[in-house]
């Protein structure tokens, strides 16, 4: 037999999928990176490995050592289900609004979970700042160290997306790219893959789509970073500019919103069978702009975050929608 893949090999390589109603509507071709298919189910799982082999090489993490993060959940599940397969651990912040079925998840994968308020970036019990300290507590008692992901700041975030998210898209579309969007959280993929697509083609277009509550939008756009609104969208938008933003300029920036978003996810499920998150929503409708902005004929790629079955509570809950006053059609409510 020959040989077989392990468990990370599987991590990236995911499939270019064609946005057919997206496509339709703009006369543009509209392609979502399948990220869900990632074996921990979102895009992070890239970012968990890029970091964790980086910290081995740095000698921060040792057999048996520990990784710890601040996440919104994705990147808690990528490091722990990287974690146990190389025999670490993992200690993961999160605040207790993320949605249950990322909990029910890190705790299945056996992360040592500490969740603690949704407060503002200033509060030191924000989860960035709560895994900071965590982390720097441990590397004093554990034996085989303990490395912080810090994945906001950290290079090796950017650098797996420059080394395979961006190739990827290169290769899977024969270099006929002309635009790329999508929404920030930790900046990680839209830095590393603007860095891929513009050294082989310095015309692509690279556009941010910025949730509502988060400060990108005006930062790319006069400079204050000033937020507006909020959105139920996990793992995307920043009041602060992430480190792995640095240097990475945008043609082409718009606000989204979850009237917006939402219909983007419902859709795509119930007319293609595509099941996709909140974030993945924004980038949706981000490419839909972007693609009215550019003109039919253009292709354009964004990313497919992770997958709707992670946000069965909220997203596909008509009383969390109404709740918030969110749209829902009108096949989810009978
Ligand atoms: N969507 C989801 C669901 C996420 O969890 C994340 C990661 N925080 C993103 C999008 C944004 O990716 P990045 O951190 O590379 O900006």
């Amino acid at each position: 037999m020959t040989r077989q893949p392990g468990i990370l090999d599987l991590i990236g390589n995911t499939p270019l999928i064609h946005l057919r109603e997206a496509s339709e509507l703009t006369g543009c071709h509209i392609y979502g990176k399948a990220e869900f298919m990632n074996p921990g189910g979102s895009v992070k799982d890239r970012t968990a490995l890029g970091i964790i082999r980086a910290a081995e090489a740095a000698g921060e993490l040792r057999p048996g050592g520990v990784i710890v993060e601040g996440t919104a959940g994705n990147t808690g599940i990528g490091l722990t289900l990287v974690a146990n397969a190389l025999g670490y651990q993992s200690v993961i912040v999160m605040p207790q609004t993320a949605s249950q079925e990322k909990i029910d998840q890190l705790e299945m994968l056996g992360a040592d979970l500490i969740l603690v308020p949704n407060a503002p970036y200033s509060s030191h019990q924000h989860y960035i700042h709560t895994a900071q300290s965590v982390a720097e507590g441990r590397a004093h008692s554990e034996p085989n160290g303990a490395a912080w992901a810090r994945q906001f700041g950290n290079p090796a975030n950017r650098q797996i997306h420059y080394d395979t998210t961006g190739p990827e898209i290169w290769e899977q579309t024969g270099g006929k790219v002309d635009g790329f969007i999508c929404a920030v959280g930790t900046g990680g993929t839209l830095a590393g893959v603007a860095d891929a697509l513009r050294e082989r083609k310095p015309a692509v277009k690279i556009g941010l789509a910025d949730p509502m509550g988060s400060a990108l939008y005006s930062h790319f756009n006069g400079g204050a970073l000033q937020a507006e609104g909020n959105s139920i969208t996990e793992g995307i938008g920043v009041s602060f500019v992430p480190g792995n933003l640095d240097g990475v300029e945008v043609d082409f920036s718009c606000q989204v919103d979850d009237d917006t978003a939402l219909p983007c996810v419902f859709d795509l499920l119930k007319h293609e069978g595509i099941s996709v998150g909140g974030s993945s929503g924004i980038n949706i409708a981000g490419a839909i702009a972007m693609a009215k902005e550019l003109g039919p004929g253009h292709t354009i790629i964004t990313i497919l975050c992770d997958a709707g079955s992670r946000y069965h509570s909220k997203l596909f809950n008509p009383e969390f929608l109404m709740r918030h006053k969110l749209p829902f059609p009108e096949w989810m409510a009978s």
